[in-house]
């Protein structure tokens, strides 16, 4: 039984690192409220963390929609009177070189890993200021701090979310902020659009590489259980092999 329960949002949770957090963190005792558009795997897994004794949600969440994400964030305000964790984790990552100009899929990245981050921000925000506490946590990437060719927009976006984060910590007293950047994970990610060889060099590295997901919960669930007066600003976190 945990003796502080909190209230934890995550968006991207119907797979991949999303939905290993969300059981990790219901496993700890907390009660987690799932985001994403997939409701299907939502329901499965909201199902799958109460038939386990865990307490969980979901909702129909879309990031890259301002009006959505207010909702969701209201919602579960409404339904539990606070907020306490926000988990901005939904992202996409289909990886091109430059010059191939995949201009919507570039658009897609900063939609979604970028102002989909944003969108979060600004549902929670008035929130926390009010409750005097909160903990936003955003997850970047390994990609975050360094740059590869193909990986240019995919690093803007996730470049972006670590400066966000800093500015948010450094203008609130009250909120906790954490970025987590992950390097190669198991998960969807790596499944959707980019440049196929790309992809393909993607997957080929990712099968060598990949940490498990639950790595990356269990990071997430570090920072949480820290005290509430300790920040965990960062936390990068890799396979020893690629190191
Ligand atoms: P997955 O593809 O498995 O999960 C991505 C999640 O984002 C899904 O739940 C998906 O849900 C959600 N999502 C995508 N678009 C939207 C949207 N418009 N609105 C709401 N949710 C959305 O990948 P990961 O678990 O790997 O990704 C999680 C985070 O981790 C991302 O930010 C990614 O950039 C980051 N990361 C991953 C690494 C890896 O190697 N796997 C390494 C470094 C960082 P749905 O489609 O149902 O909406």
């Amino acid at each position: 039984m945990n003796d502080s329960p909190k209230i934890i949002l995550i968006t991207g949770a119907s797979s991949g690192i999303g939905a290993a957090t969300a059981q990790r963190l219901a496993a700890a005792g907390h009660h987690v409220v799932l985001g994403a558009r997939r409701l299907d795997r939502l329901a499965a897994l909201t199902a799958t963390i109460r038939a386990g004794g865990g307490s969980a949600e979901h909702l129909a969440l879309d990031v890259t929609n301002q009006e959505s994400v207010h909702s969701f964030v209201q919602e579960a305000h409404r339904r539990h009177g606070r907020v306490d964790v926000l988990v901005n984790n939904a992202g996409v990552m289909p990886l091109s070189r430059l010059d191939a100009l995949r201009v919507d899929e570039w658009d897609q990245m900063i939609d979604v890993n970028l102002r989909g981050t944003l969108h979060g921000i600004a549902a929670v925000l008035p929130l926390m200021k009010a409750q005097r506490s909160g903990h936003v946590i955003n997850v970047s990437s390994t990609l975050g701090h360094d740059v590869v060719p193909s990986s240019a927009v995919y690093s803007a976006t996730k470049f972006a979310v670590k400066a966000l984060s800093e500015g948010l910590r450094k203008e609130q007293q009250d909120i906790r902020v954490t970025v987590i950047s992950p390097s190669f994970t198991e998960s969807e990610l790596n499944t959707l659009g980019g440049d196929p060889d790309t992809m393909a060099w993607v997957r080929t590295m990712a099968d060598k590489l990949n940490m498990p997901a639950s790595s990356v919960a269990d990071a997430i669930a570090y920072v949480i259980d820290q005290p509430v007066a300790i920040d965990v600003n960062e936390v990068i976190i890799r396979p020893l092999v690629e190191a």
